[in-house]
């Protein structure tokens, strides 16, 4: 067993932790699933009661800012998949890797990071905490020498995501996490494209795992989300920023990304497989210039991602020679997927990073993180594997330039 996978208190299985945890603890009225507490206060017939739970000395719920009976089911779900001590959820993944570098950082710190970042989180970085003198330093994703020797010349937060968006290349986790924490700085790592069933942070020893429950952990392309866990005196901080700034996870959201979640480790493991099998196939094809996952033997870091991963996880992208036009045109031709902005879904996603995750970013700050502008990503759903090939096969015949 990968290293990720050793600090997991419970001995279940996650299908039997995302199906059972939480269920009875929230439920009401007999119901087998937790309910939509669609409320925005809780109230009490007795004043000091409710100053109590006001003070947290007494277990409740106060205002739906702070938290709320099916939002913590959630956050309790996310903890048993990620062997958390904590978790605090937030309306979308940016919300939580916002409310997570302001919760917890001030002017003066420092913040480590990587190209490869999402390209919210990579603009929020460079831009925006800047303007309230925090220093952002970028590493080349690759140069894991450099990457070391930025953490130990003085880091607050070193803030890591493996496998990177779009191009699936891979960080040691291990590695930085270990050099965060030999200066007392906090290893914070978004696990979105992995999920939980692939590989668990903190295991590696990562202080923060984040999350866009948007993607994998709903699943089905229907709600958005995002979370933060782990160490519970560093979430309680994280959660504090959240109450006041306000980005709460609604209710109803909490329970589509729950019922999300029970099918998780079905979905992925499918997702997997169908991506492994995909990204073999593209390997082969004269049409393809390059394919990106790590799954396959060739990818220069494969041989770190067996040792952190269980799984290589859904997503592939792959540069089609001709550039832009030629990507433009295989995807236009794809029948089984859906064009959109997302991934990790049950339906097969697919496109032009330049377009979708990237579209803020300069032409030149894609080159620089080493997006080809032909890029295409595929976000592989729960589809058979041989229709989505029967697919990719007419669409590449399609988009060969002759
Ligand atoms: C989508 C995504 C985010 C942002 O999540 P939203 O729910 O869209 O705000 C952050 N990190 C990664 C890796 C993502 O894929």
């Amino acid at each position: 067993m990968p290293a990720g996978s050793r600090n997991i208190q419970e001995n279940n299985g996650f299908s039997t932790r995302s199906v059972r945890t939480a269920e009875k603890k929230f439920s009401a009225f007999g119901a087998t699933v937790v309910p939509i507490v669609q409320s925005s206060a809780f109230g009490y017939e007795d004043v000091e009661g409710w100053l109590k739970v006001a003070l947290k000395e007494n277990d409740g719920y106060i205002y739906t800012r702070n938290t709320n009976p099916t939002v913590r089911a959630f956050e309790e779900k996310l903890m048993a998949l990620e062997g958390a001590e904590d978790a605090v959820s937030f309306s979308s993944g940016m919300a939580a890797i916002t409310s997570t570098l302001l919760g917890l950082m001030k002017s003066g710190d420092r913040v480590v990071s990587v190209k490869d970042l999402y390209g919210g989180t990579f603009l929020f970085i460079t831009q925006f905490l800047p303007r309230y003198g925090i220093k952002a330093t970028i590493c080349n994703t690759t140069d894991f020498d450099s990457i070391e020797k930025e953490i130990i010349n003085g880091a607050d937060i070193v803030y890591l995501e493996s496998p990177t968006n779009p191009t699936l290349k891979i960080i040691d986790l291990s590695r930085f996490i270990k050099a965060a924490h030999r200066i007392g700085a906090i290893a914070v790592v978004d696990n979105t494209f992995a999920t939980p069933i692939n590989q668990n942070p903190i295991g590696l020893g990562a202080d923060i795992v984040i999350h866009s429950a948007t993607k994998f952990l709903g699943g089905h392309g229907d709600v958005m989300g995002g979370i933060a866990c782990g160490k519970r005196k560093l979430i309680s901080e994280i959660f504090h920023f959240k109450e006041i700034a306000g980005p709460c996870l609604d209710p109803h959201a909490a329970f589509l990304l729950m019922r999300g979640m029970k099918t998780l480790e079905l979905r992925v493991k499918h997702q997997n497989a169908t991506a492994q099998t995909i990204a073999e196939f593209l390997s082969e094809r004269k049409e393809i210039q390059q394919v990106f996952y790590p799954g396959l033997k060739s990818h220069p870091y494969h041989r770190i991602a067996r040792k952190q991963m269980r799984g290589f996880g859904g997503v592939l992208s792959f540069e089609v020679k001709g550039g832009v036009k030629a990507a433009s045109r295989l995807i236009e031709n794809l029948k089984i997927v859906s064009r959109a902005a997302n991934l990790g879904a049950v339906e097969t996603l697919a496109g032009l990073p330049s377009t979708t995750s990237h579209v803020e970013c300069t032409p030149e700050e894609r080159l620089m993180a080493g997006i080809p502008e032909g890029l295409v990503r595929y976000s592989v759903g729960i589809e058979n594997l041989e229709d989505l090939l029967n697919d990719l096969t007419q669409a590449l015949q399609k988009a060969r330039i002759t």
